[in-house]
């Protein structure tokens, strides 16, 4: 009876210790788990995709299947695997479906985490790797756009892997999303929402990157900065956490200028987020505004600030943190 006891009080000891440390520890565990996003890492992987060798990442072209390759290289080696019931990291798109805007066929690329609690909300994370090719000898290598956010993508899901690794794996599903036929127009996020891999009923929010790597000429003395658009549009609890996170966490100056409806620009429109908002899904583009080397020979790795390349993928990477491990999954309250 007494050893039964000493049990007992043995049992509630334990669990009294581990339900504290998962409240302390949040943050410890989220800026442990951070540093794995870094200039270095950031650097390797965006001098490898926008390096000539690629030739400029062109749906449905050789420097787009290397790419493509490249990133399934990745998620297998860190231990990421495909989604489940998929042998491979690959959604092909047909060729027809690009309205002979591809001469073969192409893949979008994706990864799988799933969520520890809540398994079947799913987060998507995505960017697009594709870019415009060559012409002549001339490489379009794509650094900003969007080597920049294909990569930040690649920190992230290494970021979730290693917490995961150490017990903190998300409590809803993460889906690491590397779109193809973008600058053809949407192919890969128009593919992806018409033939969702999980229902897109219970994709609960899209975080996506395109163009993180630079300063654009408002910003330039000011660089700690990004521009946010789409977070307020279908949920207002996600602009809410958005805002929150970035005060505690990253401290970056969210410019809303391009959120504006009256913006001219329309880039909530622009890219592959809005396949997902279509469908009701919440989302944000991360997007650090347009430069003269935009779509030109010149957007090249050299011009990359990997500083706050790095700042702008960690409060992603908060963002999602939370959005995946909240108590409550993200409610749609508008239209
Ligand atoms: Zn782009």
């Amino acid at each position: 009876m007494k050893k039964l006891l000493l049990f007992f009080i043995g049992i509630l000891f334990i669990s009294c210790a581990s339900s504290k440390k998962a409240n302390i520890n949040e943050d410890a565990i989220k800026n442990k788990y951070v540093d794995e996003i870094n200039v270095i890492d950031l650097k390797d992987h965006v001098y490898l995709l926008a390096n000539d060798v690629l030739e400029g990442r062109k749906t449905g072209e050789k420097g787009q299947k290397l790419s493509a390759n490249y990133l399934a290289g990745y998620y297998q080696n860190l231990g990421i695997d495909p989604p489940e019931g998929h042998d491979n990291y690959f959604q092909e798109i047909p060729k027809s479906f690009f309205n002979k805007k591809s001469n073969a066929s192409s893949e979008n690329v994706v990864a799988f985490i799933p969520g520890s609690e809540f398994p079947e909300e799913v987060i998507v994370i995505s960017a697009h790797y594709d870019h415009l090719g060559k012409k002549g000898k001339e490489v379009y290598n794509g650094a900003d756009d969007n080597a920049s956010g294909t990569s930040a993508v690649l920190e992230i899901a290494q970021a979730f892997q290693k917490a995961k690794k150490s017990g903190y794996g998300p409590k809803r599903s993460i889906l690491f999303m590397h779109l193809t036929g973008e600058e053809e127009g949407l192919f890969g996020s128009k593919y992806y929402t018409s033939h969702p891999i999980y229902p897109l009923a219970n994709t609960i929010v899209n975080l996506n990157i395109d163009m993180v790597g630079r300063v654009d000429k408002k910003h330039k003395n000011k660089p700690n900065y990004i521009y946010l658009i789409g977070a307020d549009k279908l949920s207002s609890e996600l602009h809410k956490l958005s805002e929150e996170t970035n005060k505690k966490y990253s401290q970056l100056k969210l410019d809303y200028t391009y959120n504006d409806e009256k913006d001219p620009n329309r880039f909530y429109y622009r890219s592959d987020h809005y396949n997902f908002a279509k469908n009701n899904i919440p989302i944000i583009f991360y997007f650090n505004g347009v430069h003269d080397d935009y779509h030109q020979l010149t957007d090249t790795p050299d011009k990359i600030n990997f500083e706050i390349l790095a700042k702008r993928t960690q409060l992603v990477f908060y963002t999602a943190w939370e959005i995946a491990n909240r108590e409550k999954r993200l409610v749609v309250d508008k239209k």
